[in-house]
């Protein structure tokens, strides 16, 4: 497989597909410009070996349209700003050849939202699923998105995959591109290395002993990633709201906290499955109850097995957090995905801060730690303790999916995984 370190670009264009997918205020301009440093490893390799290169990117969700809320062209300042080039843009991605072919070495041209066309996704525009024509607009819409993609293809002389966000869509520019350059000519980018890498660590490269952390609201979002972590976890901590699916399962009262009163036979058998396989699991005994959804609330630290009646499980308890940081003390392999508790109210965020600390501990003392998947980035973020953590995800999606050991197209279309 070509690897980027390996690749000259000198004399080459190169087509890259980052995510540029920023998040903007009414003014559009960017309030988080991450993704953007994100790729620039990538984009600078390309520049200091003497290439060209076209950026390529979705923003938000156009579904198929035009529509300038989701322009690129908002974001060309913050990007030549980033490399430092005064970066040229193609107001329609379908039809940049000419401003490809015209460029230069060290030269930057910016593609308009590929999601402007959808062919990028592949999903029929202006057609309802439920539409009996619906069918047969997919199959024409597969082979457009072909001839999408070979118009991309064909204005450069190689490609870089470096857009783990969006690394579990096989969208043209994503995956179905690939297919119109050979190995010698495509590659992932600094950024895709370094997600692969870290998901490697947590999955095959595993030292133990090897603790997980899932949060959040729901274990119905998260059971394949449980699934597949009780093969190869010592320790599996199932914490925030997802908590009391388990503590009702187990028999106990639960007042108004977050349930799913069809996933108590589920929890059952995650219990089950845990005992059978050795996986010390940790659901914790006691919460931080409030009488409402507000960081105001009255607040009394009960089991989480018997709160009172209008009362709801909002943060992990004390001796809860002493059973996490007990899971994870030592731990040499750490993967957090999902919060504790409602960690945006300051007064339910002590369980959440409480994981964050003993990771930070953990990895001073050598283990590698992974977080990743939304809401636990924002958590660490809030804690101001992103540097104490050894690597944090930018896939949301894309990580999990990862996780739960599925194949990534964006991944399979360079590597030819199967
Ligand atoms: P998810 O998107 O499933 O990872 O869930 C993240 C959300 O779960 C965060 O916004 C938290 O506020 C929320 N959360 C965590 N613990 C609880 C809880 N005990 N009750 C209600 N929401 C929770």
């Amino acid at each position: 497989m070509m690897t980027i370190d390996k690749f000259n670009f000198a004399g080459k264009k190169a087509i890259v597909r980052v995510d540029f997918n920023v998040p903007l205020n009414e003014e559009g301009k960017i309030t988080d410009d991450t993704r953007i440093r994100g790729a620039l490893p990538t984009l600078k390799k390309v520049l200091a070996d003497g290439g060209a290169l076209i950026i390529m990117s979705h923003m938000g969700k156009p579904k198929g349209k035009v529509n300038a809320k989701y322009s690129l062209s908002q974001i060309v300042d913050a990007v030549s700003a980033a490399l430092g080039v005064a970066v040229k843009f193609a107001p329609d991605c379908a039809k940049a050849a000419d401003a490809a072919a015209a460029l230069n070495p060290g030269e930057v041209l910016l593609l308009e939202n590929l999601r402007f066309y959808g062919e990028e996704e592949g999903k029929p525009v202006g057609i309802d699923k439920e539409d009996p024509a619906y069918d047969e607009a997919k199959k024409a819409m597969k082979a457009s998105q072909k001839e999408f993609a070979k118009t991309l293809a064909s204005y450069a002389d190689c490609y870089v995959m470096d857009a783990f966000g969006t690394a579990h869509r096989k969208h043209a520019s994503t995956a179905v591109i690939a297919d119109y350059f050979d190995a010698d000519h495509k590659m992932l980018g600094y950024l895709m290395e370094k997600e692969v890498l870290a998901v490697d660590n947590v999955l095959k490269d595993i030292k133990r002993p090897f603790t997980a952390i899932m949060g959040g609201s729901k274990v119905s979002t998260k059971i394949g990633i449980i699934e597949n972590l009780m093969d190869k976890v010592d320790n599996l901590i199932l914490c925030g709201g997802m908590a009391f699916t388990f503590a009702k399962a187990k028999g106990g009262k639960i007042g108004n906290s977050l349930v799913e009163d069809d996933k108590l036979q589920l929890a059952l058998e995650i219990i089950e499955k845990a005992k059978a396989k050795g996986v010390n699991l940790v659901l914790g005994c006691d919460c931080v109850a409030a009488d409402k959804f507000a960081n105001d609330a009255n607040t009394q630290v009960c089991e989480d097995t018997n709160i009172p009646d209008g009362w709801m499980g909002l943060d992990a308890g004390p001796k809860t957090q002493e059973e996490f940081k007990a899971a994870i003390k030592g731990a040499k392999t750490i993967l957090w995905n999902g919060p504790a508790g409602v960690f945006e109210m300051d007064n339910f965020a002590a369980g959440s801060k409480a994981i964050a600390d003993a990771i930070a501990e953990a990895t001073a003392e050598g283990a590698f730690s992974l977080i990743g998947g939304g809401d636990s980035v924002a958590c660490i973020n809030k804690f101001g303790m992103a540097d104490k953590v050894s690597y944090i995800s930018t896939g949301g999606g894309a990580l999990l999916e990862a996780i739960e050991g599925k194949i990534l197209p964006g991944i399979a279309a360079i590597r030819g995984d199967k």
